[in-house]
């Protein structure tokens, strides 16, 4: 009898994958629907930890740039607008700058060209990092939208909308695509009470920690962003972006790209479940204790 030996190289999560694997060459009587239980089972913890999320986010953001993004609508809009290619509390506190310059205002902002914008853009203490002149082309887009076809008033983007036609006129504004429309919808669900009863069009937003997450809790085959999304869509189809900040949140402070900290991960509970199980239905096919893992990356 041979022993199995497992080299997981990357994750935990990982490694249970290949032992499911493993365990079904060896001829183990496994369930037909193994695998949706197994995702069923991190789908579960998942939405569990994101319950423990409150206002952990808000409270990484200085107060003034929290009370301005919870109070303004069309702040919000700049603030994600801006988030991405730099840490998201950074994106957060340009509308916050735009705001110091007395500028905040998508109608004063829509007459401005866009040399004037990445002016203003270049003169503020945050600015975008991929390029003052792309900003300027976001924040053009972001004001014109809402002083010429939403009067001035960013909430109505939203109010009285569906996610799904939100997301689609977020991605009217260049630099915002389905991702970030998929966060603020998601956002503007669980901090502003938007969109009840219509968490089914809400997607995740498939970023690197949280594609991490996914392929490594053998939740997702693939690291392409439609792979991912419709997983997400697939494990938990009344609302697939409520694995969208718990997934982000476990790659961001855990799942590591090398050496992932899987001792203090939330999923680990998940993950010493199916290991046990699967030692189990190894151990029963070999009439022998012969399953150990070795190398590990957190041993
Ligand atoms: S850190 Fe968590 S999600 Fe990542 S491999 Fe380890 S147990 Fe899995």
């Amino acid at each position: 009898m041979l022993p199995v030996t497992l080299q997981a190289t990357t994750g935990d999560c990982e490694g249970v994958r290949l032992d499911w694997r493993m365990a079904r060459r060896r001829g183990a009587m496994v369930e037909p629907n193994e695998g949706v239980m197994e995702a069923s089972a991190v789908v579960e913890r998942l939405k569990e930890f994101g319950r423990t999320r409150g206002d952990s986010d808000w409270s990484a953001l200085d107060k003034e740039t929290e009370t301005l993004v919870r109070r303004n609508p069309f702040a919000f809009l700049v603030a994600v607008a801006f988030d991405r290619g730099m840490p998201w509390e950074k994106a957060w506190r340009i509308p916050t700058e735009i705001d110091r310059r007395g500028l905040l205002d998508p109608v004063r902002l829509a007459a401005m060209n866009e040399a004037e914008l990445a002016m203003l853009l270049d003169g503020v203490a945050v600015r975008p990092r991929w390029s003052t002149k792309q900003g300027a082309k976001t924040l053009s887009d972001a004001a014109r939208l809402v002083a010429g076809r939403f009067a001035g008033d960013a909430e109505a983007i939203w109010k009285d909308s569906s996610p799904a036609a939100v997301q689609k006129t977020f991605q009217e504004i260049r630099g915002i695509g389905p991702g970030i429309a998929s966060m603020a919808t998601r956002i503007l669900r669980d901090d502003f009470g938007c969109f009840r009863g219509q968490e089914g069009e809400i997607d995740v937003k498939p970023d690197e920690h949280l594609v991490r997450v996914f392929v490594r809790a053998g939740l997702s085959d693939g690291y392409s962003d439609n792979e991912v999304m419709h997983a997400a869509r697939r494990l938990n189809p009344e609302f697939p972006g409520e694995l969208d900040w718990p997934a982000w949140r476990i790659g961001q402070v855990w799942c590591h790209p090398t050496r992932p900290d899987c001792g203090g991960c939330p999923l680990t509970e998940v993950r010493e479940a199916v290991m046990s199980l699967i030692a189990m239905f190894v151990s029963a096919f070999d009439h022998a204790s012969c399953y150990r893992r070795s190398n590990g990356p957190s041993s």
